[in-house]
Protein backbone atom coordinates (compact mmCIF):
# COMPACT_ATOMS: atom_id res chain seq x y z
CA UNK A 1 0.00 0.00 0.00
CA UNK A 2 1.52 3.20 -0.82
CA UNK A 3 1.37 5.89 1.56
CA UNK A 4 -1.07 8.07 -0.54
CA UNK A 5 -3.47 5.25 -0.54
CA UNK A 6 -2.76 4.78 3.31
CA UNK A 7 -3.26 8.63 4.49
CA UNK A 8 -6.83 8.20 2.14
CA UNK A 9 -8.05 5.28 4.47
CA UNK A 10 -6.67 6.61 7.68
CA UNK A 11 -9.14 9.39 6.33
CA UNK A 12 -11.64 7.32 5.90
CA UNK A 13 -11.61 5.41 9.15
CA UNK A 14 -10.95 8.09 11.41
CA UNK A 15 -13.94 10.16 9.41
CA UNK A 16 -16.16 6.85 10.04
CA UNK A 17 -15.54 6.83 13.51
CA UNK A 18 -16.01 10.73 14.44
CA UNK A 19 -19.48 9.93 12.14
CA UNK A 20 -20.55 7.15 14.49
CA UNK A 21 -19.42 9.40 17.74
CA UNK A 22 -21.74 12.38 16.36
CA UNK A 23 -24.56 10.07 15.45
CA UNK A 24 -24.35 8.03 19.04
CA UNK A 25 -24.20 11.96 20.51
CA UNK A 26 -27.78 12.21 18.48
CA UNK A 27 -26.05 14.87 16.50
CA UNK A 28 -28.09 14.34 12.87
CA UNK A 29 -26.90 11.36 10.89
CA UNK A 30 -23.31 11.50 10.77
CA UNK A 31 -22.55 11.61 7.30
CA UNK A 32 -21.29 15.31 7.50
CA UNK A 33 -19.00 15.38 10.49
CA UNK A 34 -17.08 12.11 9.54
CA UNK A 35 -16.55 13.49 5.85
CA UNK A 36 -15.31 17.38 6.74
CA UNK A 37 -12.71 15.46 9.25
CA UNK A 38 -11.51 13.16 6.46
CA UNK A 39 -11.03 15.66 3.94
CA UNK A 40 -8.93 17.64 6.21
CA UNK A 41 -7.04 15.06 6.74
CA UNK A 42 -6.47 14.20 2.58
CA UNK A 43 -7.84 16.96 0.91
CA UNK A 44 -7.92 14.35 -2.35
CA UNK A 45 -10.16 12.06 -0.44
CA UNK A 46 -13.46 12.46 -2.90
CA UNK A 47 -10.94 11.66 -5.98
CA UNK A 48 -9.06 8.55 -4.71
CA UNK A 49 -12.57 6.93 -3.35
CA UNK A 50 -13.79 7.39 -6.67
CA UNK A 51 -11.23 5.71 -8.59
CA UNK A 52 -12.28 2.57 -10.76
CA UNK A 53 -16.35 3.60 -9.74
CA UNK A 54 -19.09 4.17 -12.08
CA UNK A 55 -20.43 7.22 -10.61
CA UNK A 56 -23.91 9.43 -11.70
CA UNK A 57 -24.32 12.64 -9.81
CA UNK A 58 -27.54 14.57 -9.90
CA UNK A 59 -27.62 18.26 -9.67
CA UNK A 60 -30.48 21.40 -10.04
CA UNK A 61 -32.26 23.57 -7.44
CA UNK A 62 -35.44 21.20 -6.58
CA UNK A 63 -35.77 17.52 -6.97
CA UNK A 64 -32.21 16.03 -6.27
CA UNK A 65 -32.49 13.80 -3.24
CA UNK A 66 -35.89 12.37 -5.03
CA UNK A 67 -34.42 12.19 -7.90
CA UNK A 68 -31.00 10.34 -6.74
CA UNK A 69 -33.34 8.00 -5.16
CA UNK A 70 -34.86 6.62 -7.61
CA UNK A 71 -31.40 6.23 -9.72
CA UNK A 72 -30.76 4.47 -7.00
CA UNK A 73 -33.43 2.44 -6.86
CA UNK A 74 -33.47 1.88 -10.88
CA UNK A 75 -29.45 0.95 -11.19
CA UNK A 76 -30.25 -1.62 -8.29
CA UNK A 77 -31.64 -3.41 -11.83
CA UNK A 78 -28.15 -4.47 -12.41
CA UNK A 79 -27.66 -6.36 -9.07
CA UNK A 80 -24.44 -4.78 -7.38
CA UNK A 81 -24.55 -2.67 -4.51
CA UNK A 82 -25.24 1.29 -5.25
CA UNK A 83 -23.57 3.50 -3.04
CA UNK A 84 -25.66 7.06 -2.34
CA UNK A 85 -26.03 9.85 -0.25
CA UNK A 86 -29.50 9.12 0.35
CA UNK A 87 -29.88 11.39 3.66
CA UNK A 88 -28.95 14.82 1.34
CA UNK A 89 -25.58 15.74 2.38
CA UNK A 90 -24.83 17.02 -1.01
CA UNK A 91 -21.21 19.01 -0.30
CA UNK A 92 -17.92 17.18 -0.66
CA UNK A 93 -18.07 15.84 2.87
CA UNK A 94 -21.06 13.98 2.69
CA UNK A 95 -20.06 12.95 -0.90
CA UNK A 96 -17.06 11.52 0.75
CA UNK A 97 -18.46 9.63 3.48
CA UNK A 98 -20.86 8.09 1.34
CA UNK A 99 -18.64 6.64 -1.12
CA UNK A 100 -16.42 5.58 2.43
CA UNK A 101 -19.20 3.92 3.89
CA UNK A 102 -19.74 1.74 0.95
CA UNK A 103 -16.53 1.63 -0.51
CA UNK A 104 -16.75 -2.08 -1.99
CA UNK A 105 -19.57 -0.63 -4.04
CA UNK A 106 -18.77 -0.16 -7.74
CA UNK A 107 -21.47 2.35 -8.52
CA UNK A 108 -22.55 5.15 -7.12
CA UNK A 109 -25.53 8.19 -7.20
CA UNK A 110 -24.54 11.17 -5.50
CA UNK A 111 -26.54 14.10 -5.05
CA UNK A 112 -24.36 16.99 -5.19
CA UNK A 113 -25.03 20.68 -4.45
CA UNK A 114 -25.27 22.89 -6.99
CA UNK A 115 -22.42 25.30 -6.30
CA UNK A 116 -19.95 22.12 -6.17
CA UNK A 117 -20.31 20.86 -9.64
CA UNK A 118 -16.84 21.82 -11.43
CA UNK A 119 -14.41 20.50 -8.40
CA UNK A 120 -16.79 17.58 -7.87
CA UNK A 121 -17.52 16.79 -11.46
CA UNK A 122 -13.38 16.64 -11.69
CA UNK A 123 -12.89 14.88 -8.66
CA UNK A 124 -15.21 11.87 -9.23
CA UNK A 125 -14.33 11.85 -13.57
CA UNK A 126 -18.69 10.62 -13.17
CA UNK A 127 -19.93 8.76 -15.73
CA UNK A 128 -23.33 10.52 -15.93
CA UNK A 129 -24.80 13.52 -14.81
CA UNK A 130 -28.15 14.60 -13.92
CA UNK A 131 -29.10 18.08 -14.28
CA UNK A 132 -33.08 18.68 -13.39
CA UNK A 133 -33.29 22.71 -13.39
CA UNK A 134 -31.75 25.50 -12.22
CA UNK A 135 -33.85 28.87 -9.87
CA UNK A 136 -33.81 30.82 -7.05
CA UNK A 137 -32.89 29.24 -4.08
CA UNK A 138 -33.97 31.28 -1.22
CA UNK A 139 -32.42 35.12 -1.82
CA UNK A 140 -30.03 34.05 -4.73
CA UNK A 141 -29.95 36.30 -7.04
CA UNK A 142 -30.77 36.00 -11.04
CA UNK A 143 -27.08 36.98 -11.28
CA UNK A 144 -26.23 34.21 -9.37
CA UNK A 145 -27.70 31.54 -10.94
CA UNK A 146 -26.66 32.38 -14.35
CA UNK A 147 -23.52 32.40 -13.02
CA UNK A 148 -23.54 29.09 -11.98
CA UNK A 149 -24.84 28.12 -15.36
CA UNK A 150 -21.18 29.50 -17.23
CA UNK A 151 -19.59 27.23 -14.80
CA UNK A 152 -21.51 24.60 -15.23
CA UNK A 153 -21.05 24.88 -18.95
CA UNK A 154 -17.22 25.08 -18.67
CA UNK A 155 -16.98 22.12 -16.17
CA UNK A 156 -18.97 19.98 -18.61
CA UNK A 157 -16.99 21.09 -21.75
CA UNK A 158 -13.77 20.09 -20.06
CA UNK A 159 -15.58 16.51 -19.20
CA UNK A 160 -16.32 15.15 -22.37
CA UNK A 161 -16.09 11.77 -21.08
CA UNK A 162 -19.33 12.11 -18.92
CA UNK A 163 -22.87 11.49 -20.37
CA UNK A 164 -25.59 14.38 -19.65
CA UNK A 165 -28.87 13.66 -18.96
CA UNK A 166 -30.40 17.04 -19.77
CA UNK A 167 -34.20 18.88 -18.89
CA UNK A 168 -34.72 20.59 -22.24
CA UNK A 169 -37.79 22.64 -20.75
CA UNK A 170 -35.74 24.78 -18.80
CA UNK A 171 -33.61 27.32 -20.82
CA UNK A 172 -30.49 27.83 -18.19
CA UNK A 173 -30.48 24.10 -18.36
CA UNK A 174 -29.64 23.63 -22.23
CA UNK A 175 -27.59 26.40 -22.28
CA UNK A 176 -25.41 24.83 -19.68
CA UNK A 177 -25.59 21.32 -21.16
CA UNK A 178 -25.05 22.44 -24.56
CA UNK A 179 -20.82 22.53 -24.85
CA UNK A 180 -20.58 19.16 -23.27
CA UNK A 181 -19.86 16.14 -25.83
CA UNK A 182 -22.70 13.66 -24.76
CA UNK A 183 -26.22 14.52 -23.94
CA UNK A 184 -29.60 13.26 -23.38
CA UNK A 185 -32.54 15.43 -23.76
CA UNK A 186 -35.22 14.97 -21.37
CA UNK A 187 -38.63 16.82 -21.52
CA UNK A 188 -39.20 16.94 -17.89
CA UNK A 189 -41.22 20.63 -18.07
CA UNK A 190 -40.72 23.32 -16.18
CA UNK A 191 -43.48 24.76 -13.62
CA UNK A 192 -41.39 28.12 -12.28
CA UNK A 193 -40.40 29.90 -15.81
CA UNK A 194 -39.69 32.71 -13.37
CA UNK A 195 -35.76 33.12 -13.67
CA UNK A 196 -35.89 31.99 -17.16
CA UNK A 197 -37.62 34.51 -19.66
CA UNK A 198 -34.08 35.86 -21.03
CA UNK A 199 -31.86 33.94 -23.71
CA UNK A 200 -29.01 32.66 -21.90
CA UNK A 201 -26.82 33.14 -24.32
CA UNK A 202 -27.48 36.71 -25.43
CA UNK A 203 -30.14 38.32 -23.16
CA UNK A 204 -32.77 38.48 -25.49
CA UNK A 205 -36.54 37.70 -24.75
CA UNK A 206 -37.10 33.87 -24.87
CA UNK A 207 -40.56 33.28 -27.14
CA UNK A 208 -42.75 30.56 -25.62
CA UNK A 209 -44.99 28.05 -27.12
CA UNK A 210 -45.40 25.13 -24.72
CA UNK A 211 -43.70 22.85 -25.26
CA UNK A 212 -41.02 24.84 -27.06
CA UNK A 213 -39.42 27.98 -26.04
CA UNK A 214 -36.61 30.10 -28.82
CA UNK A 215 -34.78 33.13 -29.10
CA UNK A 216 -35.97 35.25 -31.94
CA UNK A 217 -32.53 37.05 -31.37
CA UNK A 218 -29.63 34.31 -32.02
CA UNK A 219 -31.81 31.51 -32.91
CA UNK A 220 -30.67 29.45 -29.33
CA UNK A 221 -33.94 27.43 -28.96
CA UNK A 222 -35.01 24.11 -27.18
CA UNK A 223 -33.64 20.82 -27.67
CA UNK A 224 -35.14 17.85 -29.25
CA UNK A 225 -35.69 15.33 -26.59
CA UNK A 226 -35.48 11.74 -26.82
CA UNK A 227 -37.65 11.32 -23.44
CA UNK A 228 -40.57 12.53 -22.61
CA UNK A 229 -43.25 13.21 -19.82
CA UNK A 230 -46.07 13.08 -20.71
CA UNK A 231 -49.29 13.79 -18.52
CA UNK A 232 -48.83 10.17 -16.52
CA UNK A 233 -46.69 8.29 -19.23
CA UNK A 234 -43.21 8.57 -20.30
CA UNK A 235 -42.42 8.45 -23.90
CA UNK A 236 -39.31 6.27 -24.72
CA UNK A 237 -36.55 7.34 -27.44
CA UNK A 238 -38.09 4.62 -29.17
CA UNK A 239 -41.05 6.24 -29.09
CA UNK A 240 -42.93 3.41 -26.70
CA UNK A 241 -45.62 4.87 -24.17
CA UNK A 242 -44.85 3.37 -20.42
CA UNK A 243 -47.74 4.31 -17.83
CA UNK A 244 -45.64 5.80 -14.70
CA UNK A 245 -47.86 4.62 -12.09
CA UNK A 246 -45.53 6.01 -9.53
CA UNK A 247 -46.42 5.81 -5.85
CA UNK A 248 -44.56 9.07 -5.54
CA UNK A 249 -47.48 12.25 -5.92
CA UNK A 250 -46.98 15.33 -8.74
CA UNK A 251 -46.16 16.66 -11.68
CA UNK A 252 -42.72 17.36 -10.34
CA UNK A 253 -41.86 13.67 -9.27
CA UNK A 254 -42.86 12.16 -12.30
CA UNK A 255 -40.28 14.50 -14.12
CA UNK A 256 -37.78 13.27 -11.54
CA UNK A 257 -38.79 9.85 -12.81
CA UNK A 258 -38.26 10.23 -16.27
CA UNK A 259 -34.78 11.66 -15.62
CA UNK A 260 -33.93 8.24 -14.01
CA UNK A 261 -35.28 6.41 -16.91
CA UNK A 262 -32.56 8.34 -18.87
CA UNK A 263 -29.60 7.87 -16.57
CA UNK A 264 -30.91 3.60 -16.31
CA UNK A 265 -30.81 3.74 -19.50
CA UNK A 266 -26.98 5.02 -20.26
CA UNK A 267 -26.14 1.59 -17.84
CA UNK A 268 -28.44 -0.40 -20.10
CA UNK A 269 -31.24 -0.88 -18.51
CA UNK A 270 -34.76 -0.81 -20.30
CA UNK A 271 -37.71 0.98 -18.73
CA UNK A 272 -39.64 -2.28 -18.54
CA UNK A 273 -36.76 -3.56 -16.21
CA UNK A 274 -36.55 0.04 -13.98
CA UNK A 275 -40.76 1.01 -13.44
CA UNK A 276 -41.20 -1.76 -10.99
CA UNK A 277 -38.30 -0.39 -8.85
CA UNK A 278 -39.29 3.19 -9.35
CA UNK A 279 -43.03 2.53 -8.33
CA UNK A 280 -41.60 0.86 -4.85
CA UNK A 281 -39.86 4.12 -4.09
CA UNK A 282 -42.58 5.64 -1.37
CA UNK A 283 -40.80 8.04 0.79
CA UNK A 284 -37.90 10.04 0.57
CA UNK A 285 -35.95 11.18 3.78
CA UNK A 286 -39.25 11.50 5.41
CA UNK A 287 -40.70 13.60 2.52
CA UNK A 288 -44.41 12.67 1.19
CA UNK A 289 -44.47 10.16 4.62
CA UNK A 290 -47.95 9.77 6.07
CA UNK A 291 -48.37 10.05 10.21
CA UNK A 292 -50.74 8.55 11.97
CA UNK A 293 -51.31 11.26 14.58
CA UNK A 294 -54.76 10.62 17.06
CA UNK A 295 -56.78 9.87 14.04
CA UNK A 296 -54.96 11.69 11.42
CA UNK A 297 -53.38 10.99 8.23
CA UNK A 298 -50.70 13.77 8.63
CA UNK A 299 -48.69 13.50 4.83
CA UNK A 300 -45.53 15.68 5.43
CA UNK A 301 -44.36 17.49 1.74
CA UNK A 302 -40.54 19.97 2.05
CA UNK A 303 -40.95 22.74 -0.32
CA UNK A 304 -37.14 25.16 0.02
CA UNK A 305 -37.84 27.98 -2.31
CA UNK A 306 -40.71 29.63 -4.81
CA UNK A 307 -40.71 26.98 -7.03
CA UNK A 308 -40.64 23.87 -4.75
CA UNK A 309 -44.15 25.51 -2.86
CA UNK A 310 -45.77 25.44 -6.70
CA UNK A 311 -44.80 21.39 -6.69
CA UNK A 312 -46.35 21.36 -2.95
CA UNK A 313 -49.67 22.80 -3.78
CA UNK A 314 -49.40 20.62 -6.96
CA UNK A 315 -49.90 17.59 -4.84
CA UNK A 316 -51.59 18.27 -2.31
CA UNK A 317 -54.96 16.26 -1.70
CA UNK A 318 -58.77 17.49 -2.85
CA UNK A 319 -59.89 20.84 -1.16
CA UNK A 320 -61.61 19.06 1.93
CA UNK A 321 -58.16 18.08 3.02
CA UNK A 322 -56.79 20.96 5.38
CA UNK A 323 -53.08 22.27 4.78
CA UNK A 324 -50.42 23.51 7.33
CA UNK A 325 -47.99 25.65 6.02
CA UNK A 326 -44.97 25.91 7.75
CA UNK A 327 -42.22 28.16 7.84
CA UNK A 328 -38.88 29.13 9.44
CA UNK A 329 -36.15 31.23 8.66
CA UNK A 330 -32.93 29.64 10.18
CA UNK A 331 -29.68 29.56 8.46
CA UNK A 332 -30.57 26.62 6.30
CA UNK A 333 -34.07 28.19 4.96
CA UNK A 334 -32.11 31.86 4.20
CA UNK A 335 -32.76 34.43 7.11
CA UNK A 336 -34.72 36.74 4.59
CA UNK A 337 -38.19 35.68 3.70
CA UNK A 338 -38.79 37.90 0.91
CA UNK A 339 -39.34 34.89 -1.04
CA UNK A 340 -42.58 34.68 0.17
CA UNK A 341 -43.75 36.88 -2.07
CA UNK A 342 -42.78 34.81 -5.36
CA UNK A 343 -45.37 32.22 -4.39
CA UNK A 344 -49.08 32.45 -6.18
CA UNK A 345 -51.20 31.42 -2.68
CA UNK A 346 -54.24 31.81 -4.44
CA UNK A 347 -54.34 27.70 -5.44
CA UNK A 348 -55.02 27.56 -1.65
CA UNK A 349 -58.27 29.78 -0.91
CA UNK A 350 -60.69 26.36 -1.51
CA UNK A 351 -59.14 24.64 1.25
CA UNK A 352 -58.73 25.38 5.32
CA UNK A 353 -55.53 26.66 5.73
CA UNK A 354 -53.28 26.75 8.91
CA UNK A 355 -49.89 28.80 9.28
CA UNK A 356 -47.20 27.94 11.95
CA UNK A 357 -43.06 28.02 11.96
CA UNK A 358 -41.18 31.00 13.97
CA UNK A 359 -42.18 33.22 10.31
CA UNK A 360 -45.73 32.40 10.72
CA UNK A 361 -46.90 36.57 10.80
CA UNK A 362 -44.40 36.99 7.74
CA UNK A 363 -46.63 34.36 5.88
CA UNK A 364 -49.43 35.12 7.68
CA UNK A 365 -49.10 38.72 5.49
CA UNK A 366 -48.22 37.06 2.41
CA UNK A 367 -52.12 35.45 2.63
CA UNK A 368 -53.89 38.46 3.28
CA UNK A 369 -52.65 40.37 0.64
CA UNK A 370 -53.43 36.81 -1.69
CA UNK A 371 -56.91 36.97 0.20
CA UNK A 372 -56.23 33.34 1.54
CA UNK A 373 -57.94 32.74 5.02
CA UNK A 374 -55.79 30.96 7.73
CA UNK A 375 -55.63 30.39 11.18
CA UNK A 376 -52.26 30.47 13.02
CA UNK A 377 -51.42 27.87 15.18
CA UNK A 378 -48.73 26.95 17.18
CA UNK A 379 -47.57 23.90 15.91
CA UNK A 380 -48.84 20.61 14.02
CA UNK A 381 -50.42 19.14 17.44
CA UNK A 382 -52.67 22.43 17.72
CA UNK A 383 -53.68 21.42 14.26
CA UNK A 384 -54.37 17.50 14.64
CA UNK A 385 -56.56 18.46 17.32
CA UNK A 386 -58.76 20.83 15.47
CA UNK A 387 -59.03 18.96 12.48
CA UNK A 388 -61.70 16.25 11.82
CA UNK A 389 -60.07 12.68 11.71
CA UNK A 390 -58.88 12.01 8.10
CA UNK A 391 -56.33 13.71 6.08
CA UNK A 392 -53.98 16.47 6.45
CA UNK A 393 -50.99 18.06 4.42
CA UNK A 394 -48.50 19.72 6.13
CA UNK A 395 -45.83 21.97 4.11
CA UNK A 396 -43.04 23.18 5.28
CA UNK A 397 -39.50 24.18 4.37
CA UNK A 398 -36.31 23.00 5.32
CA UNK A 399 -35.54 23.21 8.97
CA UNK A 400 -39.63 23.75 10.08
CA UNK A 401 -39.82 20.20 8.09
CA UNK A 402 -37.03 18.61 10.59
CA UNK A 403 -38.44 19.82 13.82
CA UNK A 404 -41.86 18.64 12.47
CA UNK A 405 -40.22 15.06 11.45
CA UNK A 406 -38.08 14.70 15.43
CA UNK A 407 -41.48 16.05 16.94
CA UNK A 408 -42.98 12.62 15.00
CA UNK A 409 -39.88 10.59 15.92
CA UNK A 410 -37.51 10.40 13.59
CA UNK A 411 -38.65 6.99 12.22
CA UNK A 412 -40.58 8.99 10.25
ZN1 LIG B 1 -30.50 34.57 -27.74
Amino acid sequence: MSKLQLRARLATTIGGAAGRVSRLAGRGDGSVIGGVIALRLEPGLLGKLAAGKQIVLVTGTNGKTTTTRLITAALGALGQPVASNAFGANMEAGLATALGQDAGARLAVLETDEKYIPPVLAATQARVIALLNLSRDQMDRAAEIWLLARRWRDALEAAPDCLVVANADDPLIAWSAAGAKQVTWVAAGQRWHEDSWCCPQCGAHLVREDPDWRCTECGFARPEASWVLDGEAVVDPAGHRHELALALPGRANRANAVVALAVAEAFGIGAEQVLPRLREVTSVAGRYTTVHRRGRDVRLLLAKNPAGWLEAFDVLGPSSVPVVLAVNAQGPDGRDTSWLWDVDYRHLRDRRVFVTGERRLDLAVRLEADEVAFELVTGVDEVVNQVDPGALDVIANYTAFQQIRSTFGRAV
